[in-house]
């Protein structure tokens, strides 16, 4: 079994909500996605997906994910897709970093080896969990009444978990405002209920200090993402006894070892397309199980491929260990294929067809930007 032909495609994902707006003023109102469609010599097709936040989120853009794709593309023809830890190997060799480049290649494999052994992608990851997935929700920066107007709605819907954005700058209110929003977001906190509180990456150690001594007491959650770098990170874990969880940081099997070597962090937001794929996501799980890291597993945004690859990923994380996983479904307005995937009593499943078990609308994919064969 072959990759005969890589095909790309392009659309651009509108954010749901009109506006998300994240720490540091950074805004999104529609994500740049890119789609690849590998096609083996026994024709056997893949699908994956890889969606950055925005330019200013990771080390990622749009244009460099396609870019990244043609530079690797040409040199995988011929390749066998089940074969992922060579596939990765290769991708490895021909070009260094680019996680977001290599995921969307790195899922269609897992998808082709799916349907190719009529495994739904979860069982070669390690056999699903019993259960359903909680799933979280994200619950963009604003005014505090809107945020807990925001959770409340979510939780109508549903989602157990609540990802809750801060990281105001001074102008905007800074550490109080943040205070103000948690508060707000965390009034009406049910049993059961799991609540991150994200600055992604936007807080000084200064600023998060200032802002957790403003929280009023008993509020439970975990801090995710307080600092842009590792040093302002371990600092503020080592004068502070709130759970700190990883995010834009730990996006590296190195960075993951660290993590664990340094004691920096009680978990890790596992994004498929910061991660680098599936390949990498699976020994980041196994990397945090050995380590008992609480995961949520996520994907920066995307669409039903996106979401797919997280929920098959998720359900073979032990259950004591995964906190969430996101359904970045939610998060835009476009859909480009159909799942049988429903948010029941709190959670998720992943489908039991084969591969990721995504029905691609070939018509909204339209043509391929790029053709490689
Ligand atoms: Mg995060």
């Amino acid at each position: 079994m072959r990759i005969e032909r890589i095909d790309v495609f392009q659309q651009d994902l509108p954010f749901s909500g009109g506006v998300y707006r994240l720490s540091g003023g950074r805004e999104y109102r529609s994500f740049d996605a890119t789609f690849v469609r590998i096609t083996t010599d026994d024709g056997v097709e893949g699908w994956g997906e890889s969606t950055p936040f925005g330019s200013n989120y990771v080390a990622a853009h749009a244009g460099g994910v396609r870019a990244g794709i043609a530079e690797m593309a040409p040199l995988l023809l011929g390749a066998d897709p089940r074969h992922v830890d060579r596939v990765n190997e290769r991708m490895d060799d021909l070009l260094t970093g680019h996680n977001h480049a290599k995921t969307a290649i790195d899922v269609a494999c897992w998808d082709a080896f799916g349907r190719a052994t009529g495994l739904p992608v979860c069982d070669l990851l390690g056999g699903p969990t019993p259960g359903r997935l909680p799933v979280i929700s994200s619950v963009h920066v604003g005014d505090p009444d809107d945020m807990r107007a925001r959770v409340e709605e979510h939780r109508q819907r549903g989602y157990r978990g609540h990802s809750v954005k801060v990281g105001a700058s001074e102008a905007e209110g800074g550490p109080k405002l943040d205070a103000e929003r948690v508060a707000a977001s965390l009034a009406d906190a049910q049993p059961g209920e799991y609540f991150l509180v994200d600055a992604n990456g936007g807080m000084s150690v200064e600023h998060a200090l200032r802002f957790l001594r403003l929280l009023p007491p008993n509020l439970d959650f975990v801090l995710e993402a307080p600092c842009a770098t590792w040093r302002e990170t371990v600092s503020l874990r080592r004068r502070t006894d709130i759970p700190i969880v990883l995010d834009e940081l730990g996006d590296t099997d190195a960075s993951l070892i660290s993590a664990i070597a340094d004691d920096a962090a009680d978990g890790i937001g596992l994004k498929i397309a910061k991660n680098g794929g599936l390949t990498a996501g699976r020994r980041h799980r196994d990397l945090c199980r050995a380590a008992g890291l609480t995961m949520s597993v996520q994907d920066t945004v995307g669409s039903e491929l996106s979401f797919a690859a997280v929920v098959h990923l998720g359900q073979t994380v032990p259950p004591g260990l995964l906190r969430c996983v996101l359904d970045v479904r939610g998060m835009v307005s476009s859909a480009t294929g159909h799942m049988e995937v429903t948010i029941e009593d709190g959670g998720v499943r992943a489908p039991r067809s084969p591969g990721l078990g995504v029905d691609v609308d070939l018509d909204q994919m339209g043509e391929p930007v790029l053709t490689f064969a």
